[in-house]
């Protein structure tokens, strides 16, 4: 089925009601979009110490895969920013690693989009070809 990235995006935005940015009041929502059309959302939840804070992104990759999916189209970001909210480069890494080069949808207030390739954020990326394979070569 054709990705309805206006559909996606606004389902980002759904999920950003239900984010948890206790510190910084910044809202993000993601909506993953598998390869067989369900749509899993997400949001960042920050905690109070800091660095336990998680991405809607990544919370919504790590949702999906934890319910046993591993193949997505899509990828959508909204963010309360008046521009395109962008992933920062922890889940360009995850988006790129676990979704593979997919869609990535920024949706602004305007409900405007801005549709990228995830090679696109994250050029040159580390990947498992990089690792030592089980033989050791
Ligand atoms: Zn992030």
């Amino acid at each position: 089925m054709e990705i309805n990235h206006l559909l996606l995006g606004e389902k980002a935005i759904e999920a950003k009601g239900n984010a948890l940015p206790l510190y910084s009041n910044f809202h993000v929502g993601a909506a993953l979009l598998t390869d067989d059309d369900k749509i899993i959302q997400g949001c960042n939840i920050e905690s109070s110490s800091y660095g336990l804070t998680i991405c809607a992104e990544r919370n919504a990759i790590f949702k999906a895969i934890s319910d046993g999916y591993r193949k997505f189209k899509a990828i959508a970001i909204a963010s309360d920013f008046e521009g395109y909210c962008s992933p920062c480069g922890a889940c360009r890494q995850i988006i790129f690693e676990h979704c593979g080069d997919v869609d990535v949808v920024l949706i602004n207030r305007k409900k405007e989009l801005k549709i990228l390739k995830a090679s696109e954020l994250l050029p040159h990326a580390f990947t498992d070809d990089a690792l030592p394979k089980e033989d050791g070569k």
